[in-house]
């Protein structure tokens, strides 16, 4: 599959033109590190830049789906184009059983303005890391105005792909012990919006209270600091969308405001180059370790000529030239 040749000029016009099947098309080639990424990324990267990219994430059950499905709905309802990604760390395989059944999008299946589509960590270059910003500036260039990345919570994995997103909401849901797993998780650090769900279970106004207290125990509580506001929904009923949907709005004209906006998509792209970066030295590297210049200095620190970083040294020293 990785070699069979792709019209990319065809393919990005399509998509940009807003055929679902292009922008899907294109998704499956950086998922599978196809070697005409290069020339994809090329081509979409004049075009890429506007979507508003926010970052979903929660424990598994939590209601990531639910949400994520009302939140397509109030975006729609402003006439603006959607993408969701649904990316799950734990698992090898896209489209699987598991995020086949966590993205219960039927609402929006037949609205050709909304691109829906989920992502799996194939374990090669760098991973998702190296995939989804790939991902979200195929949709962003598609002419998406709103990104939307689910993720599926696992500890570290949930803090990276927050550090894709513009806009970061964490959810939670009473009576789960979710506060106090955020704060050992490091996740009241990138939320920007919290929201506990399942309000219709007991609970939910003490989550709401330990979190307010956790956060303002932080040390974002300096003036001019985003104060990350907690909302109360039940996604199953679309109770508290709106508040959500207010929420993301401040916090997005908060960016804008103090110019936030754009250094954290600076931060974002520099990201991104250094993964591409790493990912071809280390391609490189794993070329260079069959090589007789390795092996050679295998056989030096092997006789105690020399030693593994001294060793290292050299060969990063050939590497870059
Ligand atoms: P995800 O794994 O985080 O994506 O969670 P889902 O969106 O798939 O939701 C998990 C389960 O919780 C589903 O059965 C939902 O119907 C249910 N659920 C979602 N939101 C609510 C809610 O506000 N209240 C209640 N009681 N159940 C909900």
């Amino acid at each position: 599959m990785a070699r069979r040749s792709v019209d990319v000029p065809a393919l990005v016009e399509s998509a940009r033109a807003g055929s679902p099947r292009a922008v899907a098309r294109l998704i499956s080639l950086v998922e599978d590190g196809h070697g005409s990424l290069r020339e994809v990324m090329a081509m979409l990267a004049p075009h890429a830049g506007n979507a508003w990219v926010i970052g979903i994430t929660g424990s598994p059950g939590v209601g990531k789906s639910t949400t994520t499905t009302a939140l397509v709905g109030a975006f729609r309802e402003r006439g603006l184009r959607v993408g969701v990604l649904a990316v799950d760390p734990s698992s090898p395989f896209s489209g699987g059983a598991l995020l086949g059944d966590r993205i219960r999008m039927q609402d929006h299946a037949l609205d050709p303005e909304v691109y829906i589509r989920s992502m799996a960590s194939r374990g090669h270059l760098g991973g998702l890391s190296f995939t989804t910003p790939q991902a979200i500036r195929v949709l962003d260039a598609a002419g998406c105005d709103v990104v939307l990345v689910e993720t599926v919570g696992v500890g570290q994995s949930e803090v990276e792909i927050a550090g894709l997103a513009d806009t970061s909401v964490v959810l939670l849901a009473p009576g789960m012990g979710d506060g106090i797993q955020a704060a050992k998780a490091g996740i009241l650090e990138i939320g920007d919006v919290f929201v506990v769900n399942k309000a219709d279970r007991d609970g939910a106004d003490a989550t709401v209270r330990d979190l307010r207290h956790m956060i303002s125990l932080g040390d974002r509580t300096e003036p001019g600091l985003w104060r990350p506001p907690v909302v109360k929904t039940v996604a199953a009923q679309k109770i508290g969308i709106d508040e959500v949907m207010e929420a993301l709005d401040k916090h997005r004209a908060h960016l804008e405001e103090n110019g936030e906006l754009a250094r954290r998509r600076e931060r974002r792209v520099a990201d991104e180059i250094e993964t591409i970066a790493l990912a071809t030295l280390r391609a490189r590297l794993g070329h260079l370790g069959g090589r007789e210049g390795v092996l050679a200095l295998a056989r030096d620190v092997m006789a105690g000529r020399t030693d593994p970083y001294a060793a290292a040294d050299r060969l990063v020293e050939q590497l870059g030239t």
